[in-house]
């Protein structure tokens, strides 16, 4: 028995997902791992709209981060910083001693495409960083419009962690002019934890050739070479492959990815109408979330007595308000493959609970 994980990632696992880890290990070298690799290929790409190679990273999306700025940057990069995550890559940048700004909007508000707009006609910047969903504060930056801007910029190579978006809402990869989009497994694809996937595109790859300093384990040209052989560079985590597998296999061929964005809509529009019934919604109007919702405790209830019981009780486990929010907010996730009848009942339950 485990708790059923309503968290904004890691996410509920199906079990037939969970025995594909228990396939017989394979050589990575052998002509079985590269059709392996072309399958999940394959689906990757209609996942995201794209013709670009779609790396595979054994590292938490953390790790992409970190590659998409130690290949992307030779002048300056800009750190767009609206949540938790964007603040981390922003450290991730400074750590890797990239030259770097970041400009902070307030966490509640998004991050509009006038406003990339006015900082890269400054002329400094050649990357930019943008979390497509912060999953600290249940918002959903406005990626389409921001890469319209971008393409202004024939210099500047367009970053996007889309980790609690990606396989939850619709990405265009190619129309939208995204040069790296990256995810872990773990939240809106309902996978286990340690491997993440990331879109590169020619301008990216062009640029982390001209890069000094491009790492080692996160070189992209290195992991593009191997790419290109239908391998990966170093020894991949093959049982969660399999499980990525048979993940894009359902989604693609059996629930259709239309059909899975809309089913997170549905999900999402169900518990966005509770909370403005009883609460509130954190992040700006127009900017909610597909897969997480930050609802603010304008009720004051005891937040982490009401996740105890569910835990205690139920054995469900929904989030806490992250950082300074704790307490002030809870998140619910509503994303993978859950569904709207999984949301109607946690929501029943969080009513009894609170006897509202
Ligand atoms: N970016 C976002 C938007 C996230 O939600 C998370 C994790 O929750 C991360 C980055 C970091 O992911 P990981 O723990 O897989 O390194």
């Amino acid at each position: 028995m485990h708790d059923k994980l309503f968290t904004p990632g890691p996410t509920e696992v199906r079990a037939e997902l969970l025995k594909e880890l228990a396939n017989p290990q394979i050589h990575h070298r052998s002509p079985e791992f590269s059709l392996l690799y072309d399958d999940i290929q394959k689906n990757l790409k209609k996942l995201l709209y794209t013709e670009k190679p779609v790396l595979l990273f054994t590292s938490s999306s953390t790790g992409a981060m970190e590659a998409a700025v130690t290949n992307g940057v030779k002048k300056r990069c800009l750190n767009f910083v609206n949540g938790a995550f964007s603040e981390r890559w922003h450290q991730i940048t400074v750590k890797n001693g990239i030259k770097c700004d970041k400009v902070s909007v307030p966490w509640d508000k998004a991050i509009k495409p006038e406003l990339v707009d006015e900082k890269l006609s400054s002329g400094k910047y050649d990357a930019i960083t943008v979390v497509l969903n912060e999953t600290s504060t249940g918002l959903m930056n406005p990626i389409a419009e921001i890469g319209e801007v971008v393409k202004k910029y024939e210099d500047v190579v367009f970053l996007v962690d889309a980790v609690s978006g990606m396989a939850g809402t619709k990405i265009e990869v190619d129309e939208w002019g995204i040069d790296m989009c990256l995810a872990g497994v773990q939240k809106a694809f309902a996978l286990p934890a340690g491997l993440t996937v990331a879109s590169v595109s020619d301008k990216l790859l062009k640029r982390a050739e001209e890069v000094e300093n491009n790492s080692y384990y996160f070189n992209l040209p290195l992991l593009y070479k191997y790419h290109k052989r239908s391998q990966t560079r170093t020894t991949p985590a093959i049982p969660q492959l399999y499980a990525l597998r048979k993940q894009l296999n359902d989604i693609v061929d059996n629930e259709g990815v239309e059909a899975r964005f809309s089913r997170h809509q549905e999900m999402a529009e169900y518990v966005q109408n509770w909370a403005l019934k009883y609460f509130d919604i954190y992040a700006e109007e127009g900017y909610w979330s597909n897969t997480v919702t930050c609802i603010e405790n304008t009720r004051g209830i005891d937040v982490q007595g009401l996740i105890n019981t569910l835990v205690d009780k139920y054995q469900i486990r929904i989030a806490n308000g992250y950082g300074d929010l704790k307490n002030k907010a809870f998140r619910i996730g509503h994303m993978g493959d859950l569904n709207l009848s999984d949301m109607k009942g946690l929501i029943a339950i969080i009513e009894d609970i609170l006897d509202i």
